[in-house]
């Protein structure tokens, strides 16, 4: 009896055994996978850009070209020098927050003339197809918010180049409200939309959704980490709702360190 009980309880120590070790297995073999996929998404992320700087400075020392010409390949090297500069800012601030090393910096600002200029940076580089709206609920009042404007600047940035890139043509949507004391704002398209096997784990780094769309699209899966980062640290959280082949909706939550500041009967009066 004893040697029967002692066997069946060794197969089952054996057994767990076995299954950590597999998950263990699992887990490095998707970590692998994961590093893989990024060293091949960064190299073409830095390439790219290179290959535009490294051929049109190139040209540019040709004698017989027009001003017209110089201007354009100018234009290029300088685009293509501001995209591998945000190759290395991402990979920069994942390694920050990684470090926990992130600085931030909280102080008072306008809302409205904050919302007004993060919407009139994107508008003026939109692309032909896409149209950007500002959906700014609390316009009424000025809302004096305590927080850290660069961060929250740069969150909204990557959430509205995001929706741009991944939508082919439509309308991207600023939205910005107050939710049980917070500030709640939004980032709305109409684009190729994301499956729920991927609404977490997007926010994971390197983590990239696996439909055909986005290989084209091109990208190294870090905004989004750095967006849940800086969120995290400016006390809110992060999320999306989505529909695979209608549109994404991110949401994002800052805590309500604000007040609010009727405009005066004079400055109604004016508006
Ligand atoms: P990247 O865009 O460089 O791949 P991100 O971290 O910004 O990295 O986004 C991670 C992934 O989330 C993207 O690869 C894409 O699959 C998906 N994604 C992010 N924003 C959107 C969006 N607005 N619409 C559809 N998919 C999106």
């Amino acid at each position: 009896f004893y040697v029967l009980v002692t066997g069946i309880l060794f197969y089952f120590l054996l057994k767990k055994h076995l299954i950590k070790i597999r998950n263990a297995e699992k887990k490095a073999r998707e970590s692998d996978q994961l590093k893989t996929a990024f060293l091949q998404n960064i190299s073409h992320e830095i390439r790219t850009p290179m290959n535009g700087i490294v051929g049109f400075a190139g040209l540019l020392k040709e004698n017989d070209l027009t001003k017209d010409q110089k201007e354009m390949y100018l234009d290029i090297i300088t685009k293509s020098s501001d995209q591998l500069l945000n190759v290395v800012n991402d990979v920069l601030d994942v390694s920050l927050i990684d470090s926990g090393n992130v600085i931030i910096n909280k102080t008072q600002f306008n809302l409205n003339e904050f919302l007004e200029q993060i919407y009139s940076v994107h508008s003026t580089i939109l692309r032909k197809n896409i149209s950007l709206r500002l959906n700014n609920t609390l316009y009424s009042s000025d809302h004096i918010v305590f927080s850290d404007s660069v961060k929250l600047g740069q969150i909204l940035d990557n959430l509205i180049s995001n929706a741009i890139k991944y939508t082919p043509k439509g309308e991207v949507e600023l939205g910005c409200e107050t939710k049980e004391n917070k500030l709640l704002f939004s980032v709305k398209d109409s684009g190729i939309g994301i499956a729920p096997e991927y609404h977490e784990k997007i926010f994971d780094r390197f983590h990239r959704a696996e439909i055909e769309t986005t290989k084209t699209i091109g990208g190294a899966g870090l905004g989004l980490a750095i967006c849940r980062g800086n969120v995290n640290l400016l006390g809110g959280d992060i999320w999306v709702e989505s529909n695979l082949g209608i549109g994404s909706k991110f949401y994002f939550t800052i805590p309500g360190d604000f007040v609010v500041q009727k405009p005066t009967v004079e400055e109604k009066a004016d508006s």
